[in-house]
């Protein structure tokens, strides 16, 4: 993927510091990413090797304790999707250990995942049986891979050194009015930069080289649009800073995190049993409506 990135110019205000990264608010791309950006062959390493061994170890341990959490999430998604496109072909880059992957196959899709790590793949091949390749997306023998009726990118755009790149791929193997599903970190929320400067907080959500991109839902609507695609549909997810306005400052604790992360499922699995999941559809809306919520999500169509 590396052979045909072509650098241009990257300008833009500083927004954060970080060792030997800079946070810019990049005019030329529209989001914010660090410089310099990170090299191919060390990202290679990292999602190939590192990622659910050294950086993210219990990852996957983590994602079978919460999985009825996941999985009320990865449904109502694939029923937002399946509103959108009749089609029955689905592609997800980055499918980790497969849970989406297994709920959308159990909903009826013919799905293909690319996973380049190693142990996630491995999981979604032995334990789940998916069709999964232990590839990154874009690799050479994508040409020949089908056309897909709806592609997930579920936190894989702020790990990836050209977005747009990865779009253009991603189109080239999307049918005429197929579905595009995007999830990012929601990053430099209004939330995030008030707390900040209340107690001169260090920003938390700052992680390159894992982070290279910082979005929000208003610049992952713009890059989508002029990416070619239509957005039809955007949503949010829990606003974890409601937790550092509750008095947990979860943001140098990894405990208290889990914690604030476990209430959090709590209260969406709690909703969701007492038939109240109107009631936060509409609560994530007028969170979406002020920028919040920790995660930016996009429909899109070709
Ligand atoms: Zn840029």
């Amino acid at each position: 993927m590396h052979a045909t990135y072509e650098p241009f110019f990257h300008t833009g205000k500083t927004i954060a510091e970080y060792g030997e990264y800079t946070v810019i608010q990049c005019e030329s791309c529209g989001f914010a990413h660090c410089l310099p950006i990170p090299e191919y062959t060390d990202l290679k390493s990292i999602y190939q090797k590192d990622y659910y061994t050294k950086i993210k170890p219990d990852y996957i341990e983590r994602a079978e304790k919460d999985r009825a959490w996941h999985e009320m999430i990865h449904n109502h998604r694939l029923k937002v999707i399946e509103g959108l496109t009749p089609g029955r072909n689905l592609l997800e880059v980055g499918s980790g250990p497969g849970l989406f992957l297994n709920c959308a196959r159990q909903r009826g899709w013919q799905t293909l995942g690319f996973e380049p790590s190693k142990e996630a793949w491995l999981y979604s091949r032995e334990i789940l049986h998916l069709n999964v390749k232990n590839e990154f997306f874009g690799a050479d023998d994508s040409d020949a891979l089908p056309k897909f009726d709806a592609i997930c990118l579920s936190l894989v755009l702020e790990h990836i050194r050209d977005p747009q790149e990865m779009m253009n791929h991603v189109k080239a193997h999307l049918m005429p009015g197929g579905v595009v599903c995007i999830v990012v970190p929601n990053d430099f929320n209004d939330l995030q930069t008030i707390l900040c400067a209340e107690k001169e907080r260090h920003k938390w959500w700052v992680a390159p080289p894992h982070h290279i991109n910082y979005f929000t839902h208003a610049s992952l609507a713009g890059f989508l649009q002029r990416s070619g695609l239509k957005v039809v549909k955007q949503e949010t997810t829990f606003p974890l800073e409601l937790f550092l306005l509750l008095g947990f400052d979860y943001t140098a604790d990894d405990l208290l995190g889990r914690k604030c992360h476990d209430l959090r499922m709590q209260f969406e699995q709690k909703l969701e049993q007492l038939g109240l999941g109107t009631l936060q559809c509409d609560l994530y809306d007028v969170f979406l409506k002020h920028g919040l919520g920790r995660h930016a999500v996009a429909y899109a169509v070709l």
